[in-house]
């Protein structure tokens, strides 16, 4: 009897340390996904960033040869501007910021920063100028210190401190009962949609990039979370060139323009307020979810009185 359990809890660790091992792969994988033909030109130069002004010329993109998802797409985020990309599921937002990693190449057209073709420059200096805050933060089995640091490994305590401050997160780590040394991931503490967001949040002010790509969660977060999470998005996006992916329109009001993509083009685009002037597609995706956020509230209320 002994004998049998000992090797059978044995395989038990073998099975969850290759599992853990296979979840560090993925995430590595995640974190560096890339295109292998994707390769730098011969003597490309490293990316000279300025004021930080991108541009989308004429882009077209398809994954597939038999289905375009972008078709033409041209607009300017002018540096330290933020300019919010919004539209139905499946329209080619995340596609945009994709691209502007190069995790692909465009088939028509040019993207380029400062003037720059992002084709010309090598692809390590892209990365290290592009911040990226995605809709899923994929977390090390490691410790939330580790797991911030990440943006810049160089960085003291203190600054990863700050930088978790800045990001509405460092409270919540401070309550935890091995506040920084907590291990989070499959093997840890297993943290929210709103918490591992923040953490990216984190990642990205050590990083400390002059561009950002905010993919921002699709799930429902809780209101307050909500609100912790636009005043993170707001300090780090401060003098950056930022393109925000937006599902909640209430998080772009204040954006200095808002495209609003449609089966790969740019249907729409300007203020909030000439949006909502123009009647158009952007006023329709607006009062949906007004009529859904209302719809919430009033729910939440029936709930409390209960
Ligand atoms: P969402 O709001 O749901 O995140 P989105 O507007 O960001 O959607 P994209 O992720 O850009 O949409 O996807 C645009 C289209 O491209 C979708 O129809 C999607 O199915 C397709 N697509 C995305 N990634 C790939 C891929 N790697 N291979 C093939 N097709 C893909």
């Amino acid at each position: 009897m002994v004998q049998l359990y000992v090797p059978l809890n044995f395989m038990g660790f073998v099975y969850r340390e290759i599992k853990l091992a296979v979840a560090d792969l993925e995430a590595m994988f995640t974190l560096l996904e890339k295109d292998p033909e994707i390769e730098d030109r011969p003597g490309a130069k490293p990316l000279v960033v300025s004021g930080g002004t991108i541009r989308f010329e004429n882009v077209s993109f398809h994954y597939d040869p038999d289905r375009q998802i972008l078709k033409d797409v041209s607009f300017e985020a002018p540096a330290g501007k933020t300019i919010a990309i919004v539209g139905q599921t499946g329209a080619g937002k995340s596609t945009l910021s994709r691209l502007l990693f190069r995790f692909y190449d465009v088939q028509g057209g040019r993207i380029t920063i400062d003037g720059q073709d992002i084709r010309d420059v090598t692809q390590g200096s892209l990365r290290d100028a592009v911040g990226m805050v995605p809709q899923d933060t994929v977390l090390f089995n490691d410790t939330i210190r580790y797991n911030i640091r990440y943006g810049r490994w160089d960085a003291t305590d203190a600054e990863v401190e700050e930088a978790a401050r800045l990001a509405q997160i460092d409270d919540f780590i401070r309550d935890l009962p091995a506040g920084y040394e907590t291990q989070v991931g499959e093997r840890g503490l297993k943290l929210s949609g709103g918490e591992k967001q923040r953490v990216a949040i984190a990642r990205t002010i050590l990083k400390g990039p002059p561009l950002l790509i905010l993919d921002e969660a699709t799930s429902a977060l809780d209101s307050a979370t909500e609100k912790d999470i636009q005043d993170a998005l707001a300090r780090v996006s401060v003098g950056r060139t930022t393109l925000v992916i937006a599902h909640r329109l209430s998080t772009i009001v204040a954006a200095d323009e808002i495209l609003v993509m449609d089966a790969g083009r740019i249907a729409e685009r300007g203020t909030h307020e000439a949006l909502i002037a123009a009647n158009g597609l952007y006023a329709g995706l607006w009062a949906r979810q007004r009529r859904a956020d209302e719809v919430r509230e009033e729910l939440a209320r029936v709930v409390d009185e209960d």
